[in-house]
């Protein structure tokens, strides 16, 4: 089995209401165990379209996954598409029907509504996978050795039930081996330099371990990917892998893992024992947030401002108005002033600041839409920055910005 094809289901998504997550994370627990999603289908709830779907499904893949549909309310119709589509009748299931009071009891729900005795019914020709997390089961069809998996449309509902039951059971079923990767990433050497050097260790890899060089701006990514039937024996031998290249290159090692930029800074700051603050304007507190989203930031985020108002540049972070004046609020001088304040009020060795016109109109003083300065002021030493990016909107404006000085001080 190598080929899949996912099938997502529902009104809501096709809408525009729901945002399909349910796809990407499928597609990557699949990655892991070496099946390749080939092609992604987002359909209606409505039974022909459902049918005609499988139909194609089928021709392009030996493994189908729909999600959603299959709720208690009428607009929920994957189980009868299912059926027919497999020419089996529905019927109640015990060993589910058992389950769903269990699961309803835990939940203090007494009374079994026709409504809920309804999801434990299921095509006869169907294995059932049960879902801890709600009512409505997982159900496989296997037919001329390809198999579908009708599962939930909830997230966590979903998650659980492809990690947990699924994963395992196809790996059991086709002999899958694990793939299991982790990034090394590399600053301050060029890839062909970092090639010399690190080349003993590369031809000493097991022969299940595979690398490559990602070069992403001024890093290099390297990625290790090892396969084999243990995930946890993998997980250990990459490690091992990883540590060997510290007696190397340790020096040049960010990060080993595929971590967000606000995690590898969190690491640096916490591991030169650093303290960080933000004083922002444009950005709306974006920074900040992005700062504290790192479990554990409260060693190093000590905190920030959002000075929105010119008077507040003044009033908390003493930015003289004079150069208000002279420069304009969305100016060099201001983000190095800001910047200032905001160290001296938080005392912290790193400060940042921003300042600029997040749009849809101009600034007050007709500065551009998308114009930005950022001042990144460690210890003593300060610098501006300057950016122009006019085709962004507020939020991703706020984003780019905060996730771009994240990454000038990684
Ligand atoms: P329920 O028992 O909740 O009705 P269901 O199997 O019928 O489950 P849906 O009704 O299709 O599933 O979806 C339930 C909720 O799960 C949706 O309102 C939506 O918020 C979320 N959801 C559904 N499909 C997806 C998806 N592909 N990605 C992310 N969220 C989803
Ligand atoms: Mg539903």
């Amino acid at each position: 089995m190598q080929n899949a094809v996912l099938i997502t289901i529902g009104d809501e998504i096709l809408s525009g209401n729901t945002v399909d997550t349910n796809s990407n994370f499928i597609a990557t627990e699949l990655k892991n165990i070496g099946v390749k999603v080939v092609q992604i289908f987002t359909i209606s709830d409505e039974i022909e379209i459902i049918k005609n779907t499988l139909k194609s499904a089928f021709e392009i893949g030996d493994l189908v996954i729909t999600t959603g549909g299959l709720g208690p309310t009428r607009d929920d119709k994957t189980k009868k598409a299912l059926a027919e589509f497999f020419n089996d009748e529905i019927t109640l299931d015990e060993a589910t029907f058992e389950h769903l009071k269990e699961y309803m009891h835990k939940r203090g729900r007494t009374e079994i509504l026709e409504r809920n005795r309804e999801q434990a019914f299921v095509p006869t020709k169907s294995k059932v996978f049960q879902n801890y997390n709600g009512t409505a089961p997982c159900m496989m069809m296997e037919e001329n050795g390809k198999l579908t998996f009708s599962l939930p449309g909830v997230p966590y509902e979903v998650k659980p039930l492809i990690k947990d039951q699924i994963i395992p059971f196809l790996k059991e079923k086709f002999n899958l081996n694990y793939i299991s990767t982790r990034i090394v990433s590399v600053v301050g050497i060029p890839e062909s330099i970092l090639a010399d050097k690190i080349e003993n260790w590369e031809l000493a890899l097991p022969e299940n371990l595979a690398l490559s060089y990602l070069p992403i701006g001024t890093r290099v990514k390297l990625r290790l990917t090892a396969t084999g039937i243990d995930d946890r024996l993998l997980q250990i031998q990459l490690e091992d892998e990883i540590q060997k290249l510290f007696p190397i290159i340790g020096e040049n090692i960010i990060a080993t893992t595929e971590d967000k930029i606000e995690k590898i800074l969190g690491e640096i700051l916490s591991e030169r024992q650093l303290t960080i603050s933000t004083a922002e304007s444009c950005t709306g507190g974006k920074l900040a947030q992005m700062l504290t989203s790192n479990p554990g930031s409260s060693k190093y985020f000590t905190g920030g401002i959002v000075a929105y108002a010119t008077q507040k540049k003044v009033d908390i972070l003493n930015v003289s108005e004079e150069t208000v004046e002279r420069f304009t609020v969305v100016s060099e001088e201001v983000a190095r002033e800001m910047a200032e304040g905001c160290q001296n009020l938080f005392q912290t060795d790193i400060s940042l600041s921003t300042t600029g016109v997040a749009g849809p109109g101009k600034g007050e003083d007709g500065k551009e839409v998308g114009l930005v300065y950022y001042n990144i002021k460690v210890k003593n030493e300060s610098e501006t920055f300057k950016l122009y990016m006019p085709h962004l909107d507020r939020q991703d404006f706020a984003y780019f910005v905060s996730q771009k000085m994240i990454q000038d001080l990684v």
